[in-house]
């Protein structure tokens, strides 16, 4: 593995632009579990009983009280592991120009990016389903489930369910620049969620070089991806950005 990390690391430090573009996974080791792999919350509630917009809609108390309010206490908890900090470290080198993410966690900015498109819309943020009222997800009161704005519509987080579009405009920021990068990282991603799962794609078919971190294989690994770091993304990620500076 090590000669496989400096290879990566060379490339890395030789691309003009890179991009990394992150999931669950990155977040697994600072306590937020993923959707599908092992400990997934998918393995103890079912996806689109409590994920789709349309089961939100039928009954946005459940969903509030199954899945919202838990994921607010375990974001509310996490912190930037080594993965999200060397990712920071990369971009502080000049290694690294934009994070593409499928996290509504806030860690990357936390972490120190700057340039990071939330594909799939933050977590940080509320929005009223009646009059359209945003609010951080950090001044609701939470003692009344689902919680209400002022003009009495529920709250629902500016996440991206299923079922739902992607922001136009990250959607189109995001190929454009996986088209134009010579280096993708592709970190803790099952890679199995449309649109953003195209993205290596797309990077791979205008000639970038793919460095996959994930301690399990993708339906990426074997096929497009040119380097497989296989192991937890904060472990790997620490001995890439050491190669990296290494290489000057
Ligand atoms: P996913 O849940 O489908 O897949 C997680 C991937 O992470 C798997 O491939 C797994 O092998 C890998 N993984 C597990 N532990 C890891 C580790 N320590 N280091 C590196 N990789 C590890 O996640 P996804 O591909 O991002 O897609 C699911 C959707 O769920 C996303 O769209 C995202 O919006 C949402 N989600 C977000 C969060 C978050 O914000 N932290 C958490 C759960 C789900
Ligand atoms: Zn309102």
């Amino acid at each position: 593995m090590d000669d496989l990390i400096k290879r990566a690391a060379a490339d890395l430090s030789a691309a003009a632009r890179s991009v990394a573009l992150t999931g669950a996974g990155i977040s697994v080791e600072s306590g937020i579990p993923p959707f599908r792999g092992k400990g997934g919350l998918w393995e103890k509630i079912d996806p689109m009983e409590f994920a789709h917009i349309d089961a939100f809609l039928a009954d946005p108390e459940k969903v509030w009280t199954v899945l919202i309010r838990e994921m607010k206490e375990i974001i509310d908890r996490a912190a930037p592991n080594a993965a999200h900090r060397g990712l920071a470290r990369l971009a502080e080198l000049g290694r690294l120009n934009t994070v593409i993410t499928q996290n509504v966690d806030g860690l990357h900015q936390a972490a120190g990016n700057t340039d990071v498109i939330e594909f799939h819309g933050t977590f940080a943020r509320q929005r009223c389903l009646d009059c359209g009222t945003g609010c951080d997800t950090a001044e609701i009161d939470m003692s009344v489930i689902p919680p209400r704005c002022h003009c009495g519509g529920i709250y629902r987080p500016d996440c991206v369910f299923f079922g739902e579009m992607i922001p136009p405009g990250h959607l189109a920021r995001s190929r454009e620049i996986s088209a134009n990068c010579d280096v993708m990282l592709v970190i803790g991603t099952s890679a199995t969620v449309q649109p953003a799962a195209m993205m290596p794609y797309i990077a791979r078919s205008a000639g970038a070089t793919v460095i996959e971190i994930n301690p399990e294989p993708t339906p990426l690994t074997g096929d497009i991806s040119d380097y497989i770091l296989t192991g937890p993304a904060g472990e790997v990620m620490d001995r890439l950005v050491t190669a990296v500076e290494a290489a000057g």
